[in-house]
């Protein structure tokens, strides 16, 4: 795409001409090469139906035909340590309405588009979009861990991404041609669906670029299968001469249990600084106490809370939406429950602005 607004705007597509173009062959991205590690059986092992995801949980077949319909696009993805999570019989569990597709997601709602977010214009070249000044994003590949129902990509052309580390050239030439990009953001898809040797490769090419200081990871496979946190991950996060910083994402406090606290504190240990971002979601985080906990459990994680996101508004989502009002009224009582430290900025994402937007 030759347009460029005025402000820059990079994200460097990495995954697009390896990206999968439809769901199935996206998850087979995933788990196609043999699974020697814990996790990888963990993601082959995922469940991809609503069925079987309904079955799990122990809710009757009446909400399989809403289910169904709304999976046509976008498939059901939820590994197992994510579902254990939720709680058994409640058609409503925080968790479950996350991945569990619904009748509304065939609505269409007025103001909701496809790419609500500009990434096609902001696109520089395959696997790389420049949306904002003195950072690069890497669409390192379209395999997620999970299918968040609200997702803003659900409708990204991760076909397009490249599939090989040498794929990624074209993408990283652009990078050291631009001095002004100080920093690397590796994003998807999720990039921890790749495995370490391919991070490491890609990390060591990001670094061999003297202008780039920084490499920052977008991940929410330590939320959805904390075994991903393995002692290869920490290693090339240990050994790279960038200074890495890792943005985790939960939108729930219960989505946080043990074992997801452990996987954050070995980042913690690695000394990577851990952030966290949230999507206020209706009915699944748009009240003061979930909000709170969710903040308190972080932080006291040593995890920081970065972004609370207005919803991106993507075709499809319009049903999680909480009204701006409503958002700023539950930051504001936020304000008086937490130190200024564990404070969530509430921002939204609007196409063309060459940052994000603070809502308060
Ligand atoms: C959100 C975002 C970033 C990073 O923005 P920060 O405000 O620095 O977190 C970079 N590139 C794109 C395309 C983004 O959407
Ligand atoms: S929100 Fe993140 S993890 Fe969830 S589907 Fe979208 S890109 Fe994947």
């Amino acid at each position: 795409m030759e347009y460029l607004p005025t402000k820059p705007r990079i994200v460097i597509d990495v995954a697009e001409s390896v990206r999968a173009s439809t769901a199935d062959e996206r998850e087979r991205d995933a788990t196609a090469e043999l699974a020697p590690y814990r996790w990888q059986e963990l993601l082959r092992a995922a469940v991809r139906d609503s069925r079987q995801l309904l079955a799990r949980v122990g809710l009757s077949s009446q909400w399989l035909p809403g289910a169904e319909a709304g999976s046509g696009e976008f498939s059901v993805f939820a590994p197992e340590a994510y579902i254990a999570k939720m709680k058994f019989g409640d058609p409503y569990d925080p968790l479950l309405l996350q991945v569990l597709p619904r009748q509304e997601e065939l609505e269409e709602s007025p103001g909701f588009v496809r790419d609500p977010v500009g990434d096609a214009a902001a696109k520089l070249g395959p696997g790389l979009l420049h949306k904002y000044a003195g950072r690069a994003l890497l669409v390192t590949t379209g395999a997620c861990a999970i299918h968040c129902r609200y997702c803003f990509r659900r409708h990204y052309p991760y076909s397009e991404s490249p599939r090989s580390a040498a794929a990624w050239e074209p993408a990283l030439a652009q990078i050291a041609a631009d001095s002004s990009i100080r920093e690397v953001i590796l994003s998807g898809g999720d990039p921890l669906t790749l495995v370490d040797a391919t991070l490491a490769e890609i990390v060591e090419r990001i670094a061999a670029i003297p202008s780039v200081v920084r490499l920052r990871v977008h991940t929410r496979l330590p939320i959805v299968i904390p075994e991903r946190v393995t002692d290869e991950l920490l290693a090339w996060l240990r050994g790279t001469r960038l200074a890495p910083i890792m943005v985790v994402h939960a939108n729930h406090p219960q989505e946080l249990d043990a074992h997801v606290l452990q996987s954050l504190g070995k980042l913690v240990d690695a000394g990577v600084p851990v952030l966290n971002q949230a999507v206020l979601l209706r009915g699944i985080n748009d009240s003061v106490a979930t909000l709170v906990e969710l903040c308190e459990r972080l932080i006291n994680a040593r995890v920081l809370p970065y972004y609370l996101h207005q919803l991106d508004r993507v075709a499809g989502a319009a049903h999680f939406e909480v009204p701006i009002e409503r958002g700023r009224e539950l930051v504001a009582q936020l304000r008086s429950h937490l130190p200024g430290y564990a404070m969530p900025q509430y921002v939204v994402e609007q196409a063309g602005e060459g940052s994000k937007s603070l809502l308060m």
